[in-house]
């Protein structure tokens, strides 16, 4: 579903340019929960940024259900950001807007008239459980509540690929289970594929079916979580 090919990010820097991404290779499965694991520093970020399309690549491909989307105009390119929804450590929620306007919020960006606006928003409300809270302030939430929203918000449109970036790294260890438990939920419900980048075993060893292990740009192994941390 997702195909990598030769996937390159050079930043230029003095001495020598850094490759934050070095000639990668990965297939991902349509519904599967993938996780890359690696060390600060190990260019994790840096792909996920590729993925979304935040950063160009020096050279390489990345296809999604057999589009290009490292070759497609910038026009084309906004609507297919839309089917990738993304979370992240710190939320990034909108500090002045209630639950339900930061729910929305992707919705108005993309047209949908507010009507429709509303029902999906009750609905996402509801599969994140967050019912009862929808016009409180992300100040009034606790961080798992907060992460509940921005899943939720991620996933308003629709996506094919829900990409998480450190996104349980700032809970406590009972509020992270908790939203590991409502990605599987949501994996499985809806189908969709998750990408999960994480400096911590537990996240991947938890909720993930593959994963990749990235050191210094590459992926140093990759394969069933069980067979690569089993095995070492
Ligand atoms: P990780 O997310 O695994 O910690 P990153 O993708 O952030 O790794 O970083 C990979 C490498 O690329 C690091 O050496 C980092 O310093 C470098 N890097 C990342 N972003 C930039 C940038 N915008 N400009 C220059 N170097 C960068
Ligand atoms: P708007 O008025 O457009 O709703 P906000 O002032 O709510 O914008 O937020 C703008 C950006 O600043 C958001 O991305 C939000 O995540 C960030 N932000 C605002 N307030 C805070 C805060 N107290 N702590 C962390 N981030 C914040």
């Amino acid at each position: 579903m997702i195909s990598i090919r030769g996937l390159t990010k050079v930043f230029p820097a003095k001495p020598n340019n850094i490759m934050a991404v070095d000639n990668l290779d990965l297939e991902i499965n349509k519904g599967e929960i993938f996780g890359v694991i690696g060390y600060s520093g190990a260019g994790k970020s840096t792909f996920i940024r590729l993925l979304n399309r935040l950063e160009d690549p020096t050279s390489g491909q990345i296809t999604i259900d057999e589009h290009d989307i490292t070759s497609m105009p910038k026009q084309q390119l906004r609507r297919s950001r839309q089917e990738i929804g993304m979370i992240f450590q710190h939320f990034n929620l909108l500090w002045s807007r209630t639950v339900r306007e930061n729910i929305a919020f992707p919705l108005e960006i993309a047209g949908v008239p507010k009507r429709k606006r509303l029902e999906r928003v009750d609905e996402l409300i509801e599969l994140v459980g967050l019912s009862g809270r929808e016009d409180a302030y992300p100040a009034q939430l606790s961080g798992g509540q907060k992460q509940r929203v921005g899943i939720a918000r991620a996933l308003a449109n629709n996506p094919k690929v829900l990409l998480c970036d450190e996104a349980t790294s700032a809970l406590d260890p009972d509020t992270t289970d908790s939203i590991l438990r409502l990605l599987v939920d949501i994996n499985e419900k809806l189908g969709l594929t998750i990408i999960l980048i994480t400096h911590e075993m537990h996240v991947i060893r938890k909720i993930c079916h593959r994963v990749a292990v990235m050191e210094a740009g590459k992926i140093a192994e990759q394969g069933e979580v069980l067979d690569v941390f089993l095995h070492p």
